[in-house]
C-alpha cells in the first residue's frame, strides 16, 4: 500500500545501492574504504575521491556492508509480490564484476538471494489467497551472451537461434524456450540448479563467463479470480547483468574486445531505455539490444522497475564505482 503511494508520486523506477564488505584480500593488502555511509539511512552516499573531496549521491535506499539478504529483500518484497496483482516487474543488478550482483540476486545456499526469496514469497502468498485465486507459475532461465539468447533449461543441443517475437496481445516471448511449470519452492530450487549448471557448459572459466553474459530469470504468473472469473497474465524478470567494468587496454583485442563491445552496447541500451522512460520521452528505444527487447513488457507502462547498483568499497575500485553511481543517477 505504502509502496504504491510512493510509486504514484515518484514514478515506477526505484534505485537501491548496495555496497559489499571489503574482501579478506583487500583488508590484508591494506586497502581503505572510500565510502561514507553516515547518511545511508536517508539514501545518501558519499564517495571520498581523494584529499578532502567527497562526491555525494542519492538513492531510494542505501545498503551498507552490514545489511544482509533479509534486509535487502524486505524492501524489494512489495514490488515482487505486485506481480501477483497483475503487474509486470523487472529487477536487475548492475555493477562492476566482484561487487555482489550474483550475491544479491542468486545468493548462496546459506544466504539466499532475491531470486529464491521471491519465488518462496510468491508461493506463500498464492497459498494464502487460494480461496479466491488460482495461480499458475512457470519459469524460464536464459542467458544473453554476445547478443545471442541461450536457453539454460533446454537439454536439446543449442543449434536453433532463439528470437524474440511479439504475440497478437502484444506480449513479448521467445518461441521454443522452456517454460518450466513450478508448483512449490522445492521444484524451483531444482530448476535454478539446472539453469546455473548449464551456464558452465562450454566455458573453461565459469566466473569469467558469467561476468560477461546477462543471466535472466523470467517468472510468468497466470492468475484467475475464482469469484469474478477474471484472468491476468504477468511477468517478473530477475536479471544478473554482465559486469559493467571497462576493458583494460591490454585486453582490447580479439574475443575479449568483441564481448566488451556487446556488453557495452547492451548496458548503454538499458540506460537509454530507462532514461527515456524517466524523462517521459515519446520514443523508447527497446530494440537497440536483446536485453532491452526481452525486458520490454516489464520496463515502462505501468510496470515496476528496481535496479540494484552494486559497488565495491575499495579505494582501488573508485573510478568504476563512480562510473556505476553515475549510471544509476542518470536513470533515477
Ligand atoms: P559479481 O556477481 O558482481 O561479480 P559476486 O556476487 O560474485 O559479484 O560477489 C563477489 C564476492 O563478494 C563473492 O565472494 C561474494 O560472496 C562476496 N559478496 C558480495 N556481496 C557481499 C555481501 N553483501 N556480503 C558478503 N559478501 C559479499
Ligand atoms: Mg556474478
Amino acid at each position: 500500500e505504502l509502496y504504491n503511494q510512493i510509486q504514484e508520486t515518484k514514478g515506477n523506477i526505484r534505485v537501491f545501492c548496495r555496497c559489499r564488505p571489503l574482501s579478506k584480500g583487500e583488508i590484508s593488502a591494506g586497502c581503505a574504504s572510500v565510502v561514507d555511509f553516515d547518511a545511508a539511512k536517508d539514501g545518501d552516499l558519499g564517495i571520498l575521491t581523494g584529499g578532502s573531496t567527497k562526491k555525494t549521491f542519492k538513492f531510494d535506499r542505501v545498503y551498507t556492508p552490514k545489511d544482509n539478504q533479509v534486509d535487502v529483500f524486505a524492501d524489494a518484497l512489495p514490488l515482487v509480490t505486485s506481480v501477483l496483482d497483475g503487474y509486470n516487474v523487472c529487477i536487475f543488478a548492475y555493477g562492476q564484476t566482484g561487487t555482489g550482483k550474483t550475491f544479491t540476486m542468486e545468493g548462496t545456499e546459506q544466504n539466499r538471494g532475491v531470486n529464491y526469496r521471491t519465488l518462496e514469497q510468491l508461493f506463500e502468498i498464492a497459498k494464502e489467497r487460494h480461496d479466491t485465486f488460482t495461480y499458475n507459475i512457470s519459469v524460464s532461465v536464459l542467458e544473453v551472451y554476445n547478443e545471442q539468447i541461450r536457453d539454460l533449461l533446454s537439454t536439446a543441443p543449442s543449434s536453433k537461434r532463439l528470437e524474440i517475437k511479439q504475440s497478437a496481445e502484444g506480449f513479448h516471448h521467445i518461441p521454443g524456450i522452456v517454460e518450466a511449470k513450478v508448483d512449490n519452492i522445492y521444484e524451483v530450487w531444482n530448476v535454478l540448479q539446472i539453469g546455473s549448471n548449464s551456464r558452465t557448459v562450454g566455458s573453461n572459466n565459469v566466473n569469467e563467463h558469467s561476468s560477461r553474459s546477462h543471466c535472466m530469470l523470467c517468472i510468468m504468473v497466470k492468475s484467475k479470480n475464482l469469484m469474478t472469473g477474471e484472468c491476468t497474465k504477468s511477468k517478473l524478470w530477475l536479471v544478473d547483468l554482465a559486469g559493467s567494468e571497462r576493458l583494460a587496454k591490454t585486453d582490447a583485442q580479439g574475443e575479449r574486445l568483441k564481448e566488451a563491445q556487446f556488453i557495452n552496447k547492451s548496458l548503454s541500451a538499458l540506460g537509454d531505455v530507462i532514461y527515456a522512460l524517466a524523462t517521459k520521452s515519446s520514443h523508447i528505444p527497446y530494440r537497440n539490444s536483446k536485453l532491452t527487447h526481452l525486458l520490454q513488457d516489464s520496463l515502462g507502462g505501468d510496470s515496476k522497475t528496481l535496479m540494484f547498483v552494486q559497488i565495491s568499497p575499495s579505494e582501488q575500485d573508485v573510478s568504476e564505482t563512480l562510473s556505476s553511481l553515475n549510471f544509476a543517477t542518470r536513470v533515477r
